[in-house]
């Protein structure tokens, strides 16, 4: 997607503090972090949401999980524990149209998870 500031991400068009890739996963350091640790763990492919995953991508997805499972120990937020946030469309506040899992931790986070 051209005007996709993630798929550029992913591109090297743009620059980003990237602290895993493989050929289906790229994760790098949130630009305006709200905690220590703010990695978003993005697809190479380009899915706008949650809302367009398909059937074929249920292993990817998988996978996110397993990469953020690795990042999380490579931070050395695993054992303190860390939150993982999707949003999704309007409601849910996403900004940026490529799906991205927000991994957040590196300090002890409020009980609420919306206001
Ligand atoms: P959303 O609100 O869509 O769930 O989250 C988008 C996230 O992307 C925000 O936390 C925002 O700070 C981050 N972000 C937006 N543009 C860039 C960018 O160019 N580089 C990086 N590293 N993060 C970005
Ligand atoms: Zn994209």
């Amino acid at each position: 997607m051209d005007d996709c500031i993630f798929c550029k991400i992913i591109k090297k068009e743009i620059p980003a503090n990237i602290v895993y890739e493989d050929e289906e996963i790229l994760a790098f350091r949130d630009i305006n972090p709200v905690a220590p640790v703010h990695i978003l763990v993005i697809p190479k492919k380009h899915i706008e949401s949650i809302l367009e995953l398909k059937k074929e991508d249920e292993v990817l997805v998988g996978k996110i999980y397993t990469v953020i499972n690795k990042i999380a120990e490579q931070e050395k937020i695993d054992k303190n524990g860390f939150r993982i946030i999707v949003n999704c469309g309007e409601d849910g506040g996403q900004e940026v149209k490529h799906l991205h899992f927000h991994l957040i931790g590196g300090k002890k986070l409020g009980i609420k998870i919306c206001d």
